[in-house]
Parts: C-alpha cells; sequence; structure tokens
C-alpha cells in the first residue's frame, strides 16, 4: 500500500526567498524525515530567480522531493463573503 503525497495548499504566490517580493512560478516540495509524515509535502514557493538557489538548499539538506509549476498547486480558497 503506497500513500500518495500530498503538497500542502498555498495562498498568495510569492516567493518565499528572504526579502523577495516577486510572483512564485514554482513550487518547492520537501520533506523532512524527523520532522513530517513520509507523505507530507512542505511547499516552498519561488520566482524564477530564487527557484535555484531555493531548491539546492533543500537538496543539500536531503529534504527536496519535487519542483513543480504552481499551476499545479491547491490554493488556500477564501471561505467567501463572511471570511473575515
Ligand atoms: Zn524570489
Amino acid at each position: 500500500m503506497t500513500t500518495e503525497p500530498v503538497p500542502d495548499t498555498v495562498g498568495d504566490l510569492v516567493c518565499s526567498a528572504r526579502r523577495c517580493g516577486a510572483t512564485a512560478t514554482s513550487g518547492l516540495l520537501w520533506n523532512n524525515p524527523a520532522l513530517h509524515t513520509p507523505a507530507r509535502r512542505k511547499v516552498w514557493l519561488a520566482c524564477p530567480e530564487h527557484v535555484e538557489h531555493l531548491s539546492q538548499y533543500l537538496d543539500t539538506r536531503g529534504f527536496l522531493r519535487d519542483v513543480v509549476d504552481v499551476d499545479t498547486l491547491v490554493h488556500d480558497e477564501p471561505a467567501g463573503l463572511d471570511a473575515r
């Protein structure tokens, strides 16, 4: 029996790099086995300028699992007019 990894949902598509507010185009899916269950996928968002830096950061720690287009990620949907 296999468990399909499920990426966390994402909010605003803003690059996760420090002091970068650019629109993200890629999602870096990662997992820290010491903290997360195997099917968990944390998501960092990255603009074209930072996708390589951020993916290398995760890869050197052995956390990087996949790099995907942001279009494939599930967005947090606002609950509607009743949302605060
Ligand atoms: Zn960036």
